[in-house]
């Protein structure tokens, strides 16, 4: 299979909304290998951050978009592209919830301090022990996260 329509010159693979690639179609693409447009020059030549959560509403989107095709039906889902960082810097940190990731955003909030050290911790324990059990979203959780407004889905 040639590489044309695929990936961009740098090896990115181009997809659309639905995270679905235009020339191959059965092809879906998430995460940090996808393409996404600068949006802006800046001094040192940096790509579009990729974050966790972000992707995470990538792969939701997929997921049904994966479904849909099996069905017969045409993709339809569209991940958030929400992102939620905590960024640990060994005594103290910095978080921020961006929605959507990509400007313009709706909500825009940061804040930093050593909640955010202790934060990551027990972020680290409270994933693993998800990833231990096998469930990727406990209901407490998507419930805490709609509450909050910070949903994976369109
Ligand atoms: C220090 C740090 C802190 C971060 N904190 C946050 C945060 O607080 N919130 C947030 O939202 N995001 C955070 N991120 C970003 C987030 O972790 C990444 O965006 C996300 O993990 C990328 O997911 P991915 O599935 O695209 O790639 P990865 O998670 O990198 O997965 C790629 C996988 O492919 C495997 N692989 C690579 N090459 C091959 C090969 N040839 N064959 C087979 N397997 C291969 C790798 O081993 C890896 O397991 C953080 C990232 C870092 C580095």
């Amino acid at each position: 299979m040639g590489l044309e329509g695929l990936v961009n010159p740098r090896g990115f693979v181009m997809v659309d909304e639905h995270q679905q690639n235009k020339a191959y179609p059965n092809i879906f693409s998430i995460g940090v290998c996808i393409a996404i447009p600068p949006v802006g020059p800046t001094p040192v030549p940096v790509g579009v951050p990729k974050t966790g959560f972000m992707i995470e509403s990538m792969v939701r989107a997929t997921a049904h978009n994966i479904r849909a095709l099996l069905d017969g039906r045409a993709p339809t889902h569209e991940g958030t592209w929400n992102a939620v960082c905590l960024a640990d810097f060994g005594d103290g940190g910095f978080a921020f919830v961006a929605m959507p990731q990509i400007p313009p955003r709706n909500v825009n909030w940061a804040s930093g301090g050593k909640w955010v050290h202790w934060g990551k911790i027990a972020f680290e324990k409270f994933f693993l022990g998800k990833v231990r059990r096998g469930v990727a979203e406990p209901f407490y959780e998507k419930m805490a996260l709609d509450i909050m407004g910070i949903t994976k889905s369109k």
